[in-house]
């Protein structure tokens, strides 16, 4: 499967099954936090990067392999920013014709300002945009967008779609400490949420290798000051780890490789989502992976994570994978 993966565990969507519409790390944002490295180029062109007809044709055919009970919500994610295909519409309404599963879309909304694309995924039952920011600056230096993005058209864009939208609306503030977890960026943030009124927000802390090796989670101190005053005008949450379970791919190298390239795993996570098979053969086929060289090892948070081979992290303030001087330090 190239475009469908899943069903997996997802902490907001229960048992979800993904549609990456992208090529890996195509986006428009190059969050300091990304578990998909860095975004090398920053892309912030609207192309069908896959032809649609191949994606729905990929849907169809797993959707013809689930029992009723496999699956809670059909989810546009993955690799990159989905909204950066130009037939998402297309997508959006071939698969609400094929089942009623209802569909989410999780986004950086950061092309909802077009009304074009408003109007392409207003069919979605909910959408789950990132609001790390309510400040230029903090948007700057958190999800470091394409320079072509402006921040106020950005949020307006938000606003207006909000407006339009009739589905669920669960925005994700991603906090890392230092940047977005002051009082006066948090307050920020409460004022843009309080325009798009959420009907829940969720507060997510980086626990996936970031793309860049100094971003930390916020302390008890940080979480508890968002909670605090992101949850003034809105209900916040604060999502624990979900458990990864692979057991509905079909080789071990499948599920290994389908997962890693969008969901970044420590080894015992691996092992612990593989338990359908026996130790033995999960030893062998991780083996085999790490020899083909079809990923890599990322060091995090004291923690070794797999990943996709072709993700971009910082080392030392360099790119990891060319050695070069990385442009983009803690600002
Ligand atoms: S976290 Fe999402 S929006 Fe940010 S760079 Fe990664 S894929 Fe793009």
């Amino acid at each position: 499967m190239k475009y469908v993966f899943g069903p997996v565990p997802s902490r907001r969507l229960g048992r979800s099954l993904g549609i990456d519409p992208v090529p890996l790390k195509t986006c428009n944002w190059n969050c300091v936090y990304c578990q998909l490295g860095r975004s090398t180029p920053v892309v912030n062109e609207r192309r069908d990067y896959f032809p649609p007809e191949e994606i729905l044709a990929e849907v169809e055919q797993t959707l013809a392999r689930l029992v009723p009970g496999d699956v809670d919500w059909i989810t546009f994610a993955g690799s990159g920013e989905p909204l950066l295909h130009a037939s998402i519409g297309r997508l959006v309404a071939g698969v609400k014709q094929m089942t009623t599963l209802p569909v989410a879309l999780l986004t950086n909304g950061s092309f909802l300002h077009l009304a074009e694309v408003r109007d392409a995924v207003l069919a979605v039952d909910a959408v789950l945009p990132s609001i790390d920011a309510g400040s230029r600056e903090v948007f700057r230096r958190v999800d470091r967008p394409h320079g072509g993005i402006s921040f106020e058209e950005h949020i307006e864009g938000l606003v207006a779609f909000r407006q339009a939208y009739l589905g669920k609306f669960w925005p994700e503030v991603m906090l890392v400490k230092g940047l977005n977890d002051t009082e006066a960026a948090l307050a920020d943030i409460a004022a843009v949420l309080e325009r798009l009124r959420p009907d829940i927000v969720h507060i997510n802390v980086p626990t996936r290798p970031p793309a860049e090796t100094w971003v930390e989670p916020p302390d008890d101190e940080g979480l508890m000051r968002a909670v605090a005053i992101l949850g003034k005008s809105t209900q916040v949450v604060v999502p624990g780890e979900a458990e990864v379970d692979l057991v509905s791919f079909e080789t071990i190298v499948d599920a290994v490789i389908g997962i890693v390239t969008r969901h970044p795993m420590r080894e015992e996570e691996i092992r612990r989502a593989l338990n359908r098979w026996s130790h033995a053969e999960v030893s062998r086929a991780l083996a085999e992976i790490e020899a083909s060289g079809r990923i890599q090892m990322i060091e995090r948070f004291g923690a070794t994570f797999w990943t996709a081979l072709g993700s971009r992290y910082s080392q030392d303030g360099h790119d990891r994978n060319t050695g070069e001087p990385g442009k983009r330090e803690r600002p």
